[in-house]
């Protein structure tokens, strides 16, 4: 097992955000929600919304620029048009294909290009449109992360990688009273019982190639990814560090897993244990099936 993570290997104070940063923003707190159940049906729509706002947009350039195109050869608009068609059909066909996805076991993302990278990079964007389709920042991104997180689930197997399987936990699911360092190391726990790192270590050990490291800010990931090199990460923090935190680890499969807050942000937080079981099953089996690294 790699040896256990600790900041100090790894902490750029340049580059430091701590966990409960996006709380202490001016009007962060508008809107807060102990604890969010939202499908993956919000982003995908606001994505269809997006998809015909970029069609409707590319028609009405195409029709206000026909006649200046016309005059300079009469074969330009019809180019100019069928272009558009390959390109949008290609745009339709992979929207169907990731709403597909989404609702089954099949996938059904075009094969040749990395749409699973596409939808990472526009879930962090996906929070600044909420109020556009009636929602919260919030509960967008917690409908962006099950859209990825699906994607993630159907395409994992794509992704040939080794190493562990790393889960990245904020500290704030330590008991806020425990004077236990477990961010320099996780073993520092001493499986007391008070908060959720005693049923978290039990986890990890059920597994082999599991590791986990106590975060206390999203600037510390890339280097403890880069560090340990891991095969699939899984994050639990809110939505709005694992939005940003899954856009991060975008070349590896990665899952997040959505904390509660019933204390308030950054404070003694929960998680549904059944989904972070899941996303470990699920990478744990595929290292069984791979082998030794
Ligand atoms: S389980 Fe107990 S010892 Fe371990 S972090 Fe939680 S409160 Fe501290």
């Amino acid at each position: 097992m790699a040896r256990p993570v600790t900041e100090k290997d790894t902490f750029d104070a340049e580059d430091a955000s701590y966990l409960g940063d996006p709380w202490r923003e001016a009007g962060a707190m508008a809107g807060f929600e102990a604890a969010i159940e939202q499908g993956p049906a919000l982003f995908l729509g606001a994505l269809g919304a997006f998809v015909a706002a970029g069609a409707a947009l590319f028609l009405l350039f195409w029709y206000l620029a026909v006649p200046r195109l016309a005059e300079l050869s009469p074969v330009i608009p019809r180019v100019f048009l069928a272009g558009g068609a390959i390109v949008f059909l290609y745009i339709v066909l992979e929207y169907l294909g990731l709403v597909t996805t989404v609702y089954t076991p099949k996938c059904l993302l075009l094969p040749f290009v990395r749409s699973s990278r596409v939808i990472v990079r526009l879930a962090p964007l996906a929070p600044r449109f909420a109020r556009l389709f009636g929602s919260t920042p919030d509960r967008m991104a917690h409908s962006a992360v099950q859209v990825s997180n699906a994607v993630t689930r159907a395409t994992e197997r794509r992704v040939k990688r080794r190493g562990p399987v790393l889960v990245l936990l904020p500290r704030c699911l330590q008991r806020p009273e425990c004077p236990e360092a477990v961010v320099n190391d996780i073993e520092n726990c001493q499986r007391c019982g008070e908060c959720p790192m005693t049923e978290l270590l039990a986890l990890r050990d059920e597994f082999d190639g599991v590791v986990m490291a106590v975060l206390t800010g999203g600037s510390v990931v890339p280097a403890v990814v880069a560090r340990l090199d891991p095969r699939a990460v899984i994050g639990v923090a809110c939505e709005r560090e694992l939005i940003a935190g899954i856009y991060v680890v975008d070349d590896r499969p990665v899952v997040g897993v959505a904390n509660q807050r019933p204390r308030g942000p950054c404070r003694a937080t929960e998680f549904k244990w059944p989904d972070l079981r899941a996303a470990v099953e699920l990478f744990a089996r595929r290292a069984a099936e791979d082998g030794p690294d």
